[in-house]
């Protein structure tokens, strides 16, 4: 029996915090997200994401890319008026992860890539707003294994959005962690030893059997268009029936997502730590 897991309960709870931090302040945080209004994908992500936000309070705008979106950046990130600036790939030419970062600055980024943020994390002394899809990773590793001291923890996908902060937040989480990437050699041998597959590589069938332990657990982060629809690394049809825990693409770590940003919101609206 393979269980397939989905983040619509922890989503859930996480989202209640955030309503409550929301009332606590006494108003609403207000984010603008920068997107290209051309890319369908980043199009209906940000309609969900609004509506999640208005749900808990939250104002959040789409603003697409402008022409020159650094000046875009620094006008925003000086708006006395807005809490949080977050920006959506594709980023247009001319802007790098990095390059938005230091536009933004560390008191509105709201997805720990700041090197203010990101450092900390680093050096073992943690992050007020880590990066969201990392963060909803180990919330969701903890959702699947329980106390994560002494578990094996193999991670796919070294980005500088997912596996490096999510193998510093499952370190300090105290898990033993393995963080693989594109020159890894004998990938199976890493993820077959483990309690915990994390996958982020955007490899459409990396993960099949020969890869994953009788009983083994898969939390599949990637998410690639197919046929209409969008698939993870796993080879769902090989590992079902083999794979004890398999997570749901893109329903498994992706609400957890989606709630986590809106907490990071809410935590550069306070000035303060997430949760
Ligand atoms: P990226 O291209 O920046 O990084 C991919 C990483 O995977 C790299 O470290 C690369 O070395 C590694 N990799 C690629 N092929 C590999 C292979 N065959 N074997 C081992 N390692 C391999 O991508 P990213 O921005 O980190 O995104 C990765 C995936 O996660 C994408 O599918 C993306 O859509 C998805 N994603 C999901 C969320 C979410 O909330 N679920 C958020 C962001 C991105």
């Amino acid at each position: 029996m393979t269980t397939i897991f989905t983040g619509f309960a922890l989503a859930d709870s996480i989202l209640a915090d955030v309503a409550a931090a929301v009332q606590a302040l006494g108003r609403a945080p207000v984010c603008v997200t920068l997107h290209d209004p051309a890319n369908g994908p980043a199009r209906a992500y940000l309609a969900r994401q609004i509506d999640l936000a208005r749900a808990a309070g939250i104002t959040l705008r789409a603003e697409s890319y402008a022409d020159a979106p650094l000046d875009q950046l620094a006008e925003l990130a000086a708006d006395p008026g807005l809490d949080a600036v977050a920006t959506l790939f594709p980023l247009p030419p001319g802007l790098t992860p990095a390059l938005a970062a230091s536009a933004i600055g560390p008191q509105k980024d709201v997805d720990g890539q700041h090197p203010l943020l990101a450092g900390p994390l680093l050096l073992g002394e943690g992050t007020p707003r880590p990066a969201a899809t990392a963060m909803a990773s180990l919330l969701c590793a903890r959702a699947i294994l329980g106390d994560l001291r002494g578990q094996n923890v193999t991670i796919i996908g070294a980005s500088r959005l997912i596996g490096r902060p999510l193998s510093m937040l499952l370190t300090d989480a105290g898990a033993t962690v393995t963080l693989c990437h594109i020159d890894t050699r004998d990938l199976p041998a890493h993820t077959r030893a483990a309690d915990l597959v994390i996958s982020a590589a955007g490899v459409a069938g990396l993960l099949g059997r020969d890869h994953i332990a009788q009983g083994g657990r898969v939390l599949d982060l990637a998410i690639i268009p197919k046929d209409g629809g969008l698939i993870g690394d796993a080879d769902l049809a090989d590992l079902m029936g083999h794979a004890a825990i398999v997570s749901h693409v893109p329903n498994g770590v992706g609400p957890v997502t989606a709630a986590c940003l809106l907490n990071n919101i809410v935590a550069a609206a306070r000035g303060g730590d997430a949760l």
